[in-house]
Formats: C-alpha cells, sequence, structure tokens
C-alpha cells in the first residue's frame, strides 16, 4: 500500500448509510493480497487473512487466534431534503458538521439510487454587504445551508436532482510541503481504514501465520454505529479492536487539560479506562516498545465514542476489546490533517502484535 493508494481511498464519496463507493476502493485493495473478501449483509466490507500454522500431525491449520480489527469507512455528508421553486437545494446534515466550515464549498451530488456523480453545486452566502445582523435567514445554522447547481428553476433542478440524493465537500487529498502530512475530507475514519488495509498486507507476508485477521471496513458509523457490532458476534473472536481516530492536540484553541495531550505524528494513542482488556492494552504497550514504535496512552474513563462501545453491547462471547486512535486535526472538516507515519505505525504495531 502507497500514498496514493491512500489518496484514492479517501477521495471516494460515502456518508452513512451510502458507502458504496468507498468500500469498493477499499474491498478492490484488500483484494490484491486477502483469501477472502466481501461485503456482508449488513453492508460492511470484510477481508480475511487466514492462519496457515500446520498441525504436525494431521497437516490441518491450527487456527490458535481469531482477531477483528474494525475501522469506519463512512463519513460525514448532507443529504437532500428540498428543491425550491428557484431551483435552489435545501439539505440535512449526515452526521455531525459544523455549518461555519460549509459556507462557501464547492460540493458533488450523488444519485441516492445508483451512487453515481452527479453533478458540481456550492453552498453559497448572502454577500456581506447584503448582510443585516437580526437576519435568522443568513445566521449560520445546518438550516440556511443551500446549495446552488446553477439552475434557477425546480424544474431545471429537479430534473437532475431528486430528494434523498446524498452531497460530500469537493476536496481532494494533497500532501502538505511538509513531508508525510496530509489534508483533505474523510481521514475521520479512511485513515483506520487504510491502516487496516496496510496491516492484512504485512499479515499475508507473514509465513506460518498464528492469527486469522479479519479486517472489517464498517459502515454507518457517523450515524448509528451499529452494524459492525451485530456482525462481530457470529465470528467468536479472541480480540475486537477498533482503529478511529482521535483528537491530536497540536492545534490552536486545544483544550490539553481536558482532552490528554498527543501530538500529530506521536504515534498511534492506546485508549485505557472504561471497558477496555487491560491484558490487551499491556500486550500493545509491550509491542511497541519492544519494537521502537512511537505511542501514546489516551485515557478514556467514560467510554471511547467509537464502534468499540456496540462492539461490546453487540458481543455474547467473552472477548477482548481494544482501541487504538491515530491522532489528526480538525476532525469532521474537509481540512482533516495526518501524519501518514502514524497511520503506518499504527499498522506496525498491530501487525507485529499478532504475527
Ligand atoms: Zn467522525
Amino acid at each position: 500500500m502507497n500514498k496514493s493508494d491512500f489518496c484514492e481511498l479517501l477521495n471516494a464519496a460515502g456518508p452513512s448509510g451510502y458507502e458504496t463507493n468507498a468500500l469498493s476502493v477499499w474491498i478492490s485493495m484488500a483484494g490484491q493480497f486477502a483469501d477472502e473478501c466481501y461485503i456482508d449483509e449488513f453492508g460492511n466490507g470484510v477481508a480475511i487473512i487466514k492462519a496457515e500454522t500446520p498441525n504436525l500431525l494431521s497437516g490441518d491449520v491450527i487456527n490458535k487466534h481469531t482477531v477483528i480489527l474494525d475501522s469506519h469507512i463512512d463519513e460525514i455528508g448532507l443529504q437532500v431534503n428540498h428543491i425550491d421553486d428557484e431551483g435552489i437545494i435545501h439539505v440535512g446534515a449526515i452526521g455531525s458538521y459544523d455549518p461555519a466550515i460549509l459556507v462557501g464549498q464547492r460540493v458533488k451530488i450523488y444519485s441516492r439510487k445508483s451512487d453515481e456523480f452527479i453533478c458540481y453545486g456550492v453552498i453559497g452566502r448572502l454577500p456581506t454587504h447584503l448582510q443585516s445582523e437580526d437576519n435568522e435567514k443568513t445566521k449560520i445554522k445546518i438550516e440556511n445551508i443551500f446549495i446552488d447547481i446553477g439552475s434557477s428553476t425546480f424544474d431545471i433542478t429537479s430534473n437532475l436532482i431528486s430528494i434523498g440524493d446524498y452531497v460530500t465537500i469537493d476536496r481532494e487529498m494533497e500532501e502538505l510541503s511538509l513531508f508525510n502530512i496530509f489534508t483533505g475530507k474523510a481521514i475521520d475514519n479512511r485513515a483506520g481504514c487504510f491502516a487496516i488495509l496496510e496491516t492484512l498486507e504485512r499479515h499475508a507476508k507473514l509465513s506460518n501465520r498464528k492469527t486469522t485477521l479479519i479486517g472489517i471496513a464498517s459502515v454507518r458509523e457517523e450515524t448509528y454505529s451499529t452494524s459492525g457490532a451485530r456482525f462481530y458476534d457470529s465470528w467468536k473472536a479472541d480480540d475486537i479492536i477498533t482503529i478511529d481516530v482521535t483528537h491530536a492536540s497540536d492545534q490552536p484553541n486545544f483544550e490539553v487539560n481536558e482532552q490528554g495531550e498527543r501530538l500529530m505524528g506521536s504515534g498511534p494513542s492506546i485508549a485505557v479506562g472504561s471497558f477496555l482488556s487491560k491484558s490487551l492494552i499491556s500486550e500493545l504497550e509491550y509491542t511497541a516498545e519492544h519494537n521502537n514504535i512511537d505511542y501514546t496512552i489516551e485515557a478514556c474513563p467514560a467510554g471511547t465514542g467509537t464502534n468499540a462501545e456496540h462492539t461490546l453491547l453487540g458481543n455474547s462471547n467473552a472477548c477482548r476489546v481494544g482501541v487504538i486512535s491515530i491522532p489528526i486535526k480538525y476532525m469532521h472538516t474537509p481540512v482533516e490533517m495526518v501524519n501518514f507515519d502514524d497511520i503506518v505505525n499504527t499498522a506496525i504495531l498491530l501487525s507485529k502484535l499478532y504475527e
């Protein structure tokens, strides 16, 4: 896996519930090295690298461990609510947007039926010269956000766009002039999905693999967080690790006393606290230290706000649950920022743990 694979995965559209485009990129990349690769009945992408430790007497594979690595592939987005008489599109948010960052963006609109790109639009705003402070309609709130596709009638717009079509911000991934620092949309949480691909690829190259690794690109986390959890139970896994993103502390106005300190580039952040397995955390720390992998610890006294909570609730087997997070800046904006080394180091940590 390389940086251009990373950009391709992040540029694909995939708001919660409409992950088809992003999933097809993930599945085709995983298909290059996975033993099995498919989309399950809940819509999650699944890629499996099987253990291959033969029993010396029978020749059968002894499956010592089954481990699930889960990462949500969906991103936040918008959905078409209404087309007015002037051909303007009114939207609702899929997941949590700060409406202030939507103003002035160019967007891409996709068909909810075919998942094909339909057209570009812009999120406009009445010019500053014409705004008055007490005009409720120009306050930046999600209900005041509208998309203009350049049409001025209901008929022209509704000929192209249907209620329920979905929208992403038009933003391609870019590597900044500082080597390995990337910015774009959907780093939350394609960064985790890419880390899983990188882990699976490394695992596939091992001989005498003792662990079956199941990578999951799960859907609908930004809205409901449930599809992955329902799926996990049937695998009877020994460990389930959620790989998601967390807030890097080196962004302006960040409250380090409340959120803890972890810089972008400081490596994977291992969550501790609440329901997370102490023995799994110890093994992750040991593996990082013995392989010189930088990492930080993130205290999550009241939970992690990730799929891991749903893993626990949806799973009737005794299994160890963990969370590893990649530190990013400006989460839920089209200029999210990540250090590529943190993604690779997450994959190295996971592949060393289960080699
Ligand atoms: Zn998110």
